[in-house]
Parts: C-alpha cells; sequence; structure tokens
C-alpha cells in the first residue's frame, strides 16, 4: 500500500520537456507513484470580446506534435502523459478524487487565471501538499531578491541583471516513478481534438527532440556571428534565432539556451551579436517579472498607465488589417506571412502593431488578442507587454512608438522582395467604405460637393 503522500500528479503546462525541469525533478525524487497530466482547457477555443480565439491552428498543430514528443521521452522512463480535454481544476480534481493523490506539483505560472486556478485548487484540497518551481525564466525569484520592486524600465532592470549569472539547468530525471493505473488510453484521441491544421511546410516542428536539435544545430553554425546585424531583417531563417515557439511551450529551457550561449561564447569568442542575443532573453525575463508584478494591469486598455489611449475599435478596420489588406503593402505582407505561418520577424510585428494602433487608431488590445490567436510562438507576457511598450501604455519611457512605414519599407524592403513574396503587389485596398457603425459611405453627391 503506498502512502497517499507518495501519490504525487504533476501537472505539466508551459514546460513541456525533461530537460531542466526542476520542478519534474522534485515530484520524481518524492514520489512512489506519479501522474503525469495535460489539460486542454475548452476556454481556449472560445472566441473572446475581441473575435479571435486564444489558440490557432499554427500552435495547435505545434502543442499537438509536442504532446506526442513528451510522451515518447517519458514512455522511455516507464511514464506516460495523459491528456484530458477538459477544464484544468475539475480535472485535476477528479484526479485527486479518484487517485487518492497527496501531493499536486507544477511549474510556477505568471498568467492571471493560471494563479487563479492554482489558488482554487489549494482551496478546495487543504489536506494536500501543492509545490510550484521556476522554469520558465533565466533567474529564480531569490536572485531577483536584490531589485527590491520591479524597476519601470527595461534598461534599469538589464543593468541590475547584467551581473548576475543566470541559474544553472537542471539535470533531466535518470528515471521516474511508475504511473498510477490511469488507463492506457493513447494520447492520439485527445491531440486529433486539437484539429490540426496541414502545415507540413512549417519549419517549425513541435516538441523537446526538435528544440534541442534546433538549439545546437544553430549554435553549429555561424549566424550567432551576425545576429545582431541581421536580427531587425524581414525574413531569413537564420536571421534570428527562432527559438520563441520552443521557448513559448516550455519544450525548451530559456537556460539551456544561456548555457548554450556561454558555452559557444566560450569556444569561439563573445562579441556584440552574441551579446545581443542574451539582451534579448534580458527582454524575454523584463515581460515574465513584468506580467508577474502587474497581473491582470497586462490586459487593460490604459495598461499600467493612468491615461486610457485615443484609439476605438474600427470593424471594418480591424477586419482588413487582419486579413492584411490595409493600404500599406507592407504591412499586408506582414499579416499574410503572419496568417499563413504562425511566424514573424520582430520588425514586422513591431510594423503591424504600430499600424494598427497609430495608423488605424484601433484598440492595441484587439491587435494582441488576434496576435495570441494567430502566433505559433504566441507567450502572454511577451506578447501583451510588447503591445503595450507599442501602444505607448506600458513600459516604453518614450510613450509608444510610431514607425514611419514609408521609412521602414525603404530600410528594410527597399528591392520590393519582402512585399512580393507575400502579397500580390498590384492590390489596393483602400480605408473606410463604411462608417463606424459598419453603414456604407455614399459616394459624395454632385450637389453636396458644389454646395448651395
Ligand atoms: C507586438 C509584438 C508581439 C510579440 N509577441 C511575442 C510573443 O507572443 N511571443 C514571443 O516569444 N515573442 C513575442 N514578441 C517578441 C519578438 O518579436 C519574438 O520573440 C521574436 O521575433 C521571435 O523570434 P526569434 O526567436 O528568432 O527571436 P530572436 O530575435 O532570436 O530572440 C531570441 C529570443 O529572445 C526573446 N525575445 C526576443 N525579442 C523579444 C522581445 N521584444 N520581447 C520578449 N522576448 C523577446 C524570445 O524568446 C526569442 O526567441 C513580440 C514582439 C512584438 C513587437
Amino acid at each position: 500500500m503506498i502512502a497517499p503522500a507518495k501519490r504525487v500528479l504533476f501537472w505539466f503546462t508551459r514546460d513541456l520537456r525533461l530537460h531542466d525541469n526542476a520542478a519534474l525533478l522534485w515530484a520524481a525524487q518524492r514520489a512512489e507513484r506519479l501522474i503525469c497530466v495535460y489539460c486542454i482547457d475548452p476556454a481556449w477555443f472560445r472566441l473572446n470580446n475581441f473575435g479571435s480565439s486564444r489558440l490557432g491552428r499554427h500552435r495547435r498543430r505545434f502543442l499537438a506534435e509536442t504532446l506526442g514528443s513528451l510522451d515518447k521521452s517519458l514512455q522511455a522512463l516507464g511514464q506516460q502523459l495523459l491528456v484530458v480535454r477538459g477544464a484544468p481544476c475539475a480535472t485535476i480534481t477528479k484526479l485527486i478524487d479518484r487517485y487518492g493523490i497527496g501531493a499536486v506539483v507544477r511549474s510556477q505560472h505568471n498568467g492571471v487565471y493560471e494563479s487563479r486556478q492554482w489558488q482554487i485548487l489549494q482551496q478546495k484540497h487543504p489536506a494536500l501538499a501543492f509545490k510550484e518551481l521556476p522554469t520558465y525564466t533565466l533567474f529564480n525569484p531569490e536572485q531577483l531578491s536584490t531589485l527590491h520592486r520591479l524597476p519601470a524600465t527595461f534598461t534599469a532592470f538589464r543593468k541590475q541583471l547584467e551581473p548576475i549569472a543566470p541559474s544553472q539547468p537542471a539535470d533531466p530525471p535518470g528515471h521516474l516513478p511508475p504511473p498510477l493505473p490511469v488507463g492506457t488510453a493513447s494520447i492520439d484521441a485527445a491531440i486529433e481534438g486539437l484539429q490540426i491544421c496541414d502545415c507540413a511546410q512549417s519549419p517549425f516542428k513541435g516538441g523537446e527532440a526538435r528544440g534541442l536539435q534546433h538549439l545546437q544545430s544553430y549554435f553549429a553554425g555561424a549566424s550567432p556571428q551576425t545576429y545582431k546585424q541581421t536580427r531587425d531583417q524581414l525574413q531569413g531563417w537564420e536571421q534570428s534565432t527562432k527559438f520563441s515557439p520552443w521557448l513559448a511551450d516550455g519544450s525548451l529551457s530559456v537556460r539551456q539556451v544561456s548555457a548554450e550561449l556561454q558555452r559557444y561564447e566560450t569556444r569561439h569568442g563573445a562579441n556584440e551579436s552574441t551579446y545581443w542575443i542574451y539582451f534579448e532573453l534580458l527582454w524575454r525575463e523584463y515581460f515574465q517579472w513584468y506580467a508577474q508584478h502587474h497581473g491582470s494591469g497586462l490586459f487593460r486598455s490604459r495598461g499600467i498607465g493612468r491615461r486610457k489611449p485615443l484609439t476605438t475599435f474600427y470593424p471594418q478596420r480591424f477586419k482588413q488589417w487582419c486579413k492584411g489588406q490595409t493600404p500599406w503593402p507592407l504591412i499586408n505582407a506582414c499579416m499574410a506571412q503572419l496568417n499563413q505561418t504562425g511566424y514573424l520577424s520582430n520588425r514586422g510585428r513591431q510594423l503591424a502593431a504600430s499600424c494598427l494602433v497609430n495608423e488605424l487608431s484601433v484598440d492595441w488590445r484587439c491587435g494582441a488578442a488576434y496576435f495570441e490567436q494567430q502566433l505559433i510562438d504566441y507567450d502572454m507576457a511577451a506578447n501583451w507587454g510588447n503591445w503595450q511598450y507599442i501602444a505607448g501604455v506600458g513600459a516604453d519611457p518614450r510613450g509608444g512608438r510610431h514607425f514611419n512605414i514609408d521609412k521602414q519599407t525603404r530600410l528594410y524592403d527597399a528591392d520590393g522582395a519582402f512585399v512580393e513574396r507575400w502579397t500580390t503587389p498590384a492590390a489596393s485596398y483602400p480605408l473606410d467604405s463604411v462608417d463606424a457603425a459598419d453603414w456604407p459611405i455614399a459616394p459624395p453627391s454632385p450637389e453636396s460637393e458644389t454646395g448651395p
């Protein structure tokens, strides 16, 4: 008979890996029997107030591949992944009750809903042990105790963190405790429910093994030497690291990336470009702690500031932007790339976001919600934090970014290759053929033009 305290439920969330997973390691070292579960929340498929869902087709496919890969890795250690489609609190409660679970373990999560779910579970099961460990960030909270409060700007944050070494990755578990008898149902049925699209062309294949492989191959090539010069380009596989989809669902650990970068610098020497990769990882880090600090402020129209921006909701303009049918060919190409692949370069994201807010005067949250649906690398903190930054309601000391689209076109697509790759250049899309209430705007009559 196994003591209930030794029956542990491990709840996988954004840590879909075995390497550098301190939370899984903690559970493995204490459990005699272990259930590994992942919940596909039906709420991810519902349309939100902005007309988009939380999990679009590109990420659904990537997630399905990741879960399949994780299940295989667990099976190699005598375990299995239970994938359940259901609301997390109800699903975990059912498992706790059915299998007499004594402890629940997961990685720390900075999301508002996810933190609330954790609290609800603790309140429902006061006799159980609950344990969370940080696995999504470069630094552990104790290492940040010198930051008495989150600096208001990224620059201040970066300067305080640069002298501190990030945490080293944890070892993968050598073995895992055997599973409780949850049944041998294959995860295929649950994964099929993700309604996977046919994205065979995508260079992004989900799963820990693919993520680690990509990490190795990136640092085996010459691209890290020129990262700073190429990062702002609009396209090209080698133009930036492309780590983001794996980092976002946790099939690749950010500490593993940082450790690999350090090894690269030891072997080949550090330069401005290798430093710049770390600089971008610090941006990611900043937004993670920013999300933790500001909670639901991340989703408010006025952001973390006091004043609401002077934007509103124009249904037609928003629809045109989503479809890539604006008067600006460069923006249309960016949106076409996003819609077709789920990926967009950082510069492309900045331009599309600036256009929605500054040129089209649409509420930034509509754009952030649309990106949440479309991006293959959607990360709550990075997405909503960057949108706030561009919209001038976030951590930008300059109060927002307004990109001049013509100038950006000359700088980054002077030969028109990017626009040509993603769009039909001759197409033209005027704005506002309907008014704000969706009524057609009639062409002015000759009388009204000349007047009495
Ligand atoms: C409006 C907008 C929305 C964004 N939404 C997301 C998102 O949902 N998920 C996401 O991972 N990134 C987001 N970013 C940040 C950035 O555009 C992507 O991380 C980057 O383009 C991913 O490609 P890469 O892995 O080749 O990045 P690289 O340039 O190679 O950077 C390396 C890593 O650093 C991190 N990083 C780089 N730039 C940023 C940044 N500005 N903010 C936070 N982290 C950064 C990412 O983890 C990235 O993988 C957004 C940026 C903007 C302007």
